[in-house]
This record gives structure tokens, C-alpha cells and sequence, in this order.
């Protein structure tokens, strides 16, 4: 007998289960193919992880069928789900799903149906319910649940219907409910005869001068046309309709058929075009500083690295903005392509990317696959079926790109590799770009990661030979980055100017706007987060206990058990300690020079736009934010009216800082760097020195030149030098020194834990309880490096209505302590409210 071990698709559970194959089924499944089985009383699917000749348990029970004959995982996909199962002490389970198409992921269904199908049910004694109910499925015949929902909406039916399966008079049973999205066809028609043939049957084609009229119109229109011609055409042409065509059929005139047409999304994606004179679809001779990177990454391609022979580690091309990184990933994929193999290329967002994705167009027509967050659930289960076919040689996308059956990977890109954007930032956590080096592990791939400012861990890794570090100091078009000139807003706050902008932004704004050009106003999105610091000097009020800014909370946090300053009012404005809980009132005067200037900080970016259009009437400004792109494709819209210089002004956050070629660009305003520099947060100070650093390498990038006019309250701190001085390098060690002295990533491992509670008394005392059990842990099995940060408030202690705690687990190797007590699976997320995060990127 030929047992399966399988992965069943219920959610918070991370076991496999093994199945005996009924005899009809055997030789049929293999690993990787979807089947249902049998689940306590529910059918469930689940994937085949392995055949196996000996089951775990002694009884089994038969898998039920398959779902596709076509494996929905390729064996380097499920290799992939179990070890990020491991490593991000997931379920299997969830992993898998992050891989199944979408409509093959949904739960089984009840379907119910009448027991006596011949007879007219008796309805007499029923309840109004019951009696609609029966009515329904006698004239409906059998229905699923969710049929029977749309029915009664708002009435409660399942009660009544299980009284009724009960009684006898209703039979049910769980199905599995067809894939939701089904492959697209469309009509055709061709011409089937000689012209001259379909020439001389013009006139005997119907009966009235109407209907000849069409019919001739639609056979002439398609003696035009070579091939198969989408009926809608023909309608469009002739004005012939579906009868006309079938009748030209009947008379073999031409041919109808159904063909299947893959939903390709990139006939919907309108790439602004930069119209910068870039070369796209030729070859460019690379600079020597692109091929002195390129060679190693070519090199590698030659010497598979499968099975017994050492894998090759990751490539870390570390290049300014614009120095020509898409070239390099251009070219692997191409050397990918020569050996048969197919490439995922993974960026932070397709539409915060256009021009790298239409580069990648230019270069393979055809054969590139788009992963679109907005993409329809049709678009997105063909671009799965073209992969699994292998239709595909480069699939293009963010995060969840990196899960797209190829049938046989040579090549995974992340550009940008430091970016948040490529962490999930809820259950199951994950990051693609560890996920990917692993993957390109486990598929013998080549793995290229690319950045202009690589992650602190991401950089050290390659100092310690984790990874082969490639550089490409120079940009290409105009080597000069753009000068950054910091102005001190202490200084501007002395001279009398209380306003948003400095005197220096102001003039250069007026310029660029005078000479017809564009500006960039940039915003830190998480401005709205409020600390409170002196205008006057630049001090943050600071925890005397932890030194971490404190944070300005307008009504009281949750500090049911906070320590409050003895005989301290009741009060309704507060700074609090997010680490280690320490509350006291707002000052009014700055400790430090007694300035009554301190107040909290936050700006939107509203108040931004208001004040360029006070300033400067004429401008016209556009706004790009959390708020305004909210609507579908937006994204693209904006850039779109951007590009086409229908705006002069771009006032926005973040999305400003991913890789954006905008040539007529010459001034980036940066209106308060250190916002987020203050966050109690050990990440802050590489989050900002990177937002920074993208944000100023938008400007300037044509040889139109350009400048960076950064306004900071804090000029002195190191990461506004480094950043306005264009210097990773200064950043690094510094940032690294005090990675070091503290014991933060790349000198330890953390696994972030965070209670959720509606009540906020609960959500502590459950963090209590879990750091109790996690400092037993620690103490017996003796692991004296290992540490916790909290139980503490997260810094957004309130989320929907929910009160957040958290616990840091930190030290050498704090997963395999989770593992090992199994504080992992279904334990760790069988609870709703604990989340557990490895490797997080902020402790918010
Ligand atoms: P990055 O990805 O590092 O930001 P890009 O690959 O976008 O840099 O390159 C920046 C610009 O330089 C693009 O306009 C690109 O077309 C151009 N470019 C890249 N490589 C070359 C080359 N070898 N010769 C000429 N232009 C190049
Ligand atoms: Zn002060
Ligand atoms: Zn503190």
C-alpha cells in the first residue's frame, strides 16, 4: 500500500497528516498535486508533501481525489515551505498557502439537498424557515451553504436546515466547491475558404437586403484578415452579430472556435514614458565597472551548485542610485534564459517601479510575467498557470513573486533588497529576501541582491563572506551625485521664520519653478507620530532610565500598571516610554536650554501642499500619499501626470524613495529629515538614513543636474551627515558600533513577540506571563546571551481597537529556543493575540 503525507490546507495548523491512496488513485498522485480528504468531519484539501511505504499513525483514511492532475507545488516549492516553516516558526500550512493560486485556496462547503427526490416534500409542521428552505431545494435542486446564504440574508437558516438533515428530511455532505476562477475564452472566427469562393457566395447569403448587407460585411472584413479574428472585431467591423457568424459557419464560409486567452495584465499596465532618450530594447555596452560586477554573477551560471557541491552565497551588488543595477540584472537573466532556466526578479512595488519593469518588457517581449497586487484573481491564476507551464522565463514582482511555480529557477533578484516592503507585516511574517536567498539555496539558483543602501545585516554579511559583495561606485548619466545642502532649522527658528519651509528651500523652489523644472517635496510618513523636542536646541525628551524618546500620547495610554510619577495628576496629555514604560508630564520648558519652544512634532502632508500653493500661487502641485492612493491603480495616475510635467510640485512620503527615474527633476526638498530618527526604535537610525539617501537620489539623475536642500533640527546627528554627504560607508561603521554595543542584529538574532487584547489589562498580563515563561526558558537551559527586551507597550500601542504588548527575544539564537520548548506552530499560533515575528525590521 502506498501511503501520501500531506499538508491539509487548515489554517494554525502546522502538522502533516498521512492518507492511504485508494487503488483508483494510485500512480496518479504525486508530490506536489492537490487532493481533498477527509478532515475530522469536514473534506479539506491539502498538498501532497511525499509518498510514503509507512504511515505515522496505524490507522488511515483514503485521500478522496485529486484536484489537479498538474502538481500545484514544484518539489523546490515545498522544500521552500519547509524551511520557512523552520526558520519563521510558521506552519506548513501557511507557508503552502502563500503558494496556492487564488480560488484554489478556499474551504470546503456543505452541500445539502432533498432526501425523497421524487416526491413533493411535506411541509406541513415546518417552520416558515424550513419551509423556504425546502421550497428552495426543491426547485433549485442540491445547493452549497454559500448558495443558501445569498438566500437568506440576515436569517438565521442552519439551524433550521441541520433539524431538517436531523429529522431525515434533508441529506448534506462536505464538498469542496469548484475553483472560483476559471481560464478565459474568447470567440473567434477565420476566414475557412478560398477568397474567390467566399466572393462568389455574396449573394446568396440571406433574405433580406439587411441581413445580406451584414453578413457580406463580415466576410469581406475577415478575407482581410489573415487569422484567428476576436468576434467582437467583426461585430465592431461589420455590425454582423453572433447569428450572421454562425450562419457563414453552417455555410463553411469561415470557422468559429472558442480559444483560450491568457488575462495578460500588462495589457493593462500604461508605463509613463520617462522620454528621456533611454536606450530599452537595445543592447547598451556596459561601463567597465558593470561588467567588473557582471563577470562573477556570469561566472556563477557555469558551475551548477546542486546536490553534494557547496552552494554558491548571494551576490550583493551595492551601487549608488542610478549606477546601472538593472543592467546587471538584465543581464543574468538573459545568461539564465541561455541555460534553460527562468528568473524571478522581485522589486518593492510594480507600479513604484515602472521603468525597471519596462526595461525587462523592452528586453523580453513575451516572455515576462507581472505579480501585480492589483491584479484580478483571473489575471493572477493564468500568470500562475503560464509559470507552472513554463511559458514564463522572467516573472517580475514584489513579494509574493517569489512564490510562482517556475519549473526551474537560475536566477532570483531582489532590488532594493533593504526594503520594509519585502517583510510581510502580518501573520504569517516573513522576509522575501531571506526567503529567496534560502530559496535560490534550494533550487541551485543564483541569487543577486541589489541596493544602493543594503540593510546593516545585509552589508556585514558580505564583510564576513555570507555573500560576495560587487560595487558600482558611480552613477552613470551624471556622475556627480547632487550636492545636499542641510539647513539648521534651529537657526532659521532664531532669525524669525516659524514657517514649514526654510529660506533656502523657499529660493530654490521659486527657481526651479521659474526655469520650468521639477521638485520633490519629501515627508516622512511617520510624521504623524509624535515625539516632543525643543525647537529651540534640538533636544528629544528622553526616558532617564532607557534614554529612548519619549512619545507625546494625547489621552492616556493603557498604564493601568504603568509606573506614574508619585503624586502625579490625572493627566490628559503624556510622554510615555515605550521600552520600559516610564510616563511623566509634558515639560514646558526644554531641560537642556530652558526655551519654552518644545512642543510635539507632526506634519502631513496637507499642510505641505497649503503652504507651497500660499507661497507660490501659480505652482502646481501634486499630491502623493497614503491618502491620495487609495484608489486603484493611482500609483500609475500620479506618476503618469507627473512625468508628463502636468504637475510641478510632488509633495509625498515614502513611495518617493523606490527607485523612481524622474529626469526633470532637479531639487529635492527633504521638509524634516529627523522625523523618525527619535522613534524608540533600535532601526530608526537605518530607516531614515535610507530614506534619505533614496529620496536624495532623485534628484539630478538626467544631465539636467540637480541639488538636495535638506532641513533637519538635528544637523549635528550622524546619520544627517552621512546621509548629506552621500556616505554609506560613514553611516555603516557607525551604525555598525552601535549594533555592537548594544547587541542589536547583525550581533544578535530577535524574535519579536506581540499580544493583542481588547482589554488593555489582559493584553499586559498576558505578556507578563509570556516574558515569565520565556525567562524560566532561559535560566534552565542555561543560555546566559539570551535576553529579553520588555514586556512593554508597542510605541503604536493601539491598533483597531486593539492594545498592543510586546516581548523581544534576543541573543545568538532565540528561534531555536522558541523550537526547541515548540513555542512554535500551533501552540505559539493557536493564541489569536500572540504574533511572533524572527528577524523583525522595526519594534514598533
Ligand atoms: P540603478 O538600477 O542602479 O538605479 P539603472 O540601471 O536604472 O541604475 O541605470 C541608470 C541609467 O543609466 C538608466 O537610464 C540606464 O538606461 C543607464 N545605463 C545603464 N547602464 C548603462 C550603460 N552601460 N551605458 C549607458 N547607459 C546606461
Ligand atoms: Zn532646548
Ligand atoms: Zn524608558
Amino acid at each position: 500500500m502506498v501511503f501520501a503525507r500531506i499538508a491539509v490546507n487548515v489554517p494554525s495548523l502546522s502538522g502533516t497528516f498521512d492518507y492511504h491512496l485508494p487503488p483508483e488513485l494510485e500512480g496518479k498522485i504525486i508530490p506536489g498535486v492537490l487532493v481533498t480528504v477527509p478532515f475530522g468531519r469536514q473534506t479539506v484539501q491539502g498538498v501532497v508533501l511525499e509518498l510514503v511505504s509507512q504511515p505515522m499513525v496505524s490507522e488511515t483514511k483514503p485521500v478522496i481525489g485529486i484536484l489537479d492532475p498538474l502538481p500545484v507545488l514544484t518539489a523546490a516549492q515545498v522544500a521552500l515551505a519547509r524551511w520557512m516553516a523552520g526558520y519563521f516558526l510558521d506552519s506548513l500550512a501557511a507557508g503552502i498557502d502563500l503558494m496556492l493560486p487564488p480560488g484554489l485556496g478556499q474551504r470546503a462547503d456543505t452541500q445539502y439537498e432533498l432526501s425523497g427526490h421524487d416526491q413533493v416534500p411535506l411541509t406541513g409542521g415546518l417552520s416558515p424557515v424550513q419551509k423556504r428552505v425546502v421550497e428552495l431545494l426543491s426547485g433549485r435542486g442540491p445547493l452549497r451553504g454559500r448558495q443558501i446564504e445569498r438566500h437568506f440574508k440576515n436569517v438565521e437558516w442552519r439551524k433550521a436546515v441541520q433539524t431538517l438533515v436531523k429529522t431525515g428530511l434533508l441529506s448534506s455532505r462536505s464538498i469542496l466547491p469548484p475553483p472560483t476562477v476559471r481560464p478565459k475564452f474568447i470567440r473567434t472566427a477565420q476566414l475557412a475558404v478560398h477568397p474567390g469562393v467566399a466572393e462568389a457566395a455574396m449573394p446568396g447569403l440571406g433574405k433580406t437586403p439587411a441581413t445580406l448587407l451584414r453578413r457580406g460585411a463580415a466576410l469581406r472584413f475577415l478575407m482581410k484578415e489573415p487569422g484567428d479574428v476576436n468576434v467582437a472585431w467583426v461585430y465592431a467591423e461589420s455590425g454582423c452579430n453572433l447569428a450572421d457568424l454562425q450562419d457563414l459557419a453552417e455555410r463553411e464560409l469561415i470557422v468559429l472556435r472558442e480559444t483560450e486567452i491568457w488575462r495578460d495584465p500588462l495589457q493593462k499596465v500604461s508605463v509613463p514614458d520617462s522620454g528621456a532618450g533611454e536606450a530599452t530594447a537595445g543592447e547598451l555596452v556596459l561601463t567597465s565597472d558593470q561588467a567588473r560586477a557582471l563577470k562573477p554573477i556570469l561566472e556563477a551560471f557555469k558551475t551548477p551548485s546542486l546536490g553534494s557541491q557547496p552552494h554558491h552565497v548571494p551576490f550583493l551588488l551595492h551601487g549608488v542610485t542610478g549606477s546601472g543595477k538593472t543592467e546587471i540584472y538584465i543581464r543574468a537573466a538573459q545568461e539564465c534564459i541561455r541555460h534553460g532556466r527562468q528568473a524571478i526578479i522581485l522589486v518593492p512595488e510594480i507600479a513604484l517601479t515602472p521603468q525597471t519593469v519596462r526595461r525587462f518588457l523592452a528586453r523580453f517581449p513575451g516572455q515576462v510575467g507581472l505579480v501585480h497586487s492589483r491584479l484580478s484573481e483571473g489575471e493572477r491564476y493564468d500568470t500562475w498557470r503560464r509559470a507552472r507551464l513554463g511559458q514564463l522565463k522572467v516573472v517580475i514582482g514584489p513579494r509574493s513573486a517569489l512564490f510562482i511555480p517556475l519549473p526551474n529557477i537560475g536566477l532570483i533578484v531582489v532590488d532594493e533588497c533593504h526594503d520594509g516592503s519585502y517583510n510581510q507585516a502580518e501573520p504569517p511574517f516573513y522576509s522575501a529576501a531571506t526567503a529567496a536567498e534560502a530559496y535560490a539555496r534550494l533550487c541551485g539558483a543564483v541569487c543577486v541582491l541589489g541596493s544602493a543602501t543594503p540593510s546593516i545585516v545585509q552589508r556585514y554579511r558580505s564583510e564576513v563572506g555570507d555573500s560576495v559583495r560587487l560595487e558600482l561606485p558611480k552613477r552613470i548619466v551624471n556622475p556627480e551625485m547632487p550636492p545636499i545642502q542641510v539647513v539648521d532649522m534651529r537657526q532659521e527658528l532664531k532669525s524669525g521664520n516659524r514657517g514649514i519651509f526654510s529660506q533656502t528651500l523657499m529660493n530654490a523652489l521659486e527657481q526651479v519653478l521659474k526655469i520650468n523644472q521639477q521638485a520633490i517635496l519629501f515627508l516622512n510618513r511617520r510624521g504623524t507620530a509624535t515625539y516632543v523636542f525643543c525647537r529651540n536646541c534640538g533636544t528629544a525628551v528622553r526616558c532617564p532610565r532607557c534614554d529612548t524618546p519619549l512619545i507625546y500620547h494625547l489621552t492616556p495610554p493603557p498604564i493601568s500598571a504603568l509606573e506614574t510619577p508619585p503624586g502625579a495628576p490625572a493627566q490628559r496629555d503624556l510622554l510615555l516610554c515605550h521600552r520600559c514604560g516610564y510616563t511623566k508630564q509634558v515639560p514646558h520648558t526644554c531641560p537642556v536650554c530652558g526655551s519654552d519652544q518644545i512642543r510635539q512634532y507632526g506634519l502631513g502632508s496637507e499642510k505641505v501642499e497649503a503652504e507651497v500653493q500660499r507661497l507660490f500661487p501659480s505652482a502646481r502641485t501634486l499630491r502623493w500619499d497614503w491618502e491620495t492612493t487609495r484608489r486603484k491603480e493611482a500609483h500609475e495616475i500620479i506618476l503618469g501626470h507627473f512625468t508628463a510635467h502636468r504637475a510641478d510640485v510632488l509633495i509625498g512620503t515614502q513611495m518617493l524613495a523606490k527607485g523612481l527615474d524622474l529626469p526633470l527633476v532637479t531639487l529635492v526638498g527633504i521638509v524634516l529629515a529627523d522625523v523618525g530618527l527619535n522613534l524608540p526604535d533600535p532601526f530608526a537610525a537605518e530607516r531614515t538614513f535610507d530614506v534619505l539617501a533614496q529620496v536624495s537620489g532623485r534628484a539630478g539623475r538626467s544631465s539636467l543636474g540637480g541639488r538636495v536642500v535638506l532641513q533637519s533640527f538635528q544637523p549635528e546627528h550622524y546619520v544627517i551627515q552621512a546621509a548629506s554627504s552621500h556616505d554609506y560607508s560613514a553611516f555603516y561603521s557607525r551604525e555598525l558600533e552601535y549594533r555592537r554595543n548594544l547587541g542589536y542584529p547583525p550581533f544578535s538574532h530577535m524574535v519579536r513577540m506581540e499580544i493583542r487584547h481588547a482589554q488593555a489589562v489582559k493584553a499586559e498580563e498576558e505578556a507578563r506571563s509570556l516574558a515569565d515563561k520565556l525567562s524560566s526558558w532561559i535560566k534552565s537551559e542555561d543560555r546566559r546571551e539570551t535576553t529579553l527586551i520588555g514586556p512593554a507597550p508597542c510605541f503604536f500601542s493601539r491598533l483597531n481597537g486593539l492594545y498592543r504588548w510586546q516581548v523581544v527575544l534576543r541573543g545568538p539564537n532565540p528561534a531555536g529556543l522558541l523550537r526547541e520548548k515548540s513555542l512554535s506552530g500551533d501552540i505559539l499560533k493557536g493564541s489569536k493575540e500572540l504574533r511572533v515575528e524572527v528577524d523583525p525590521v522595526s519594534l514598533l
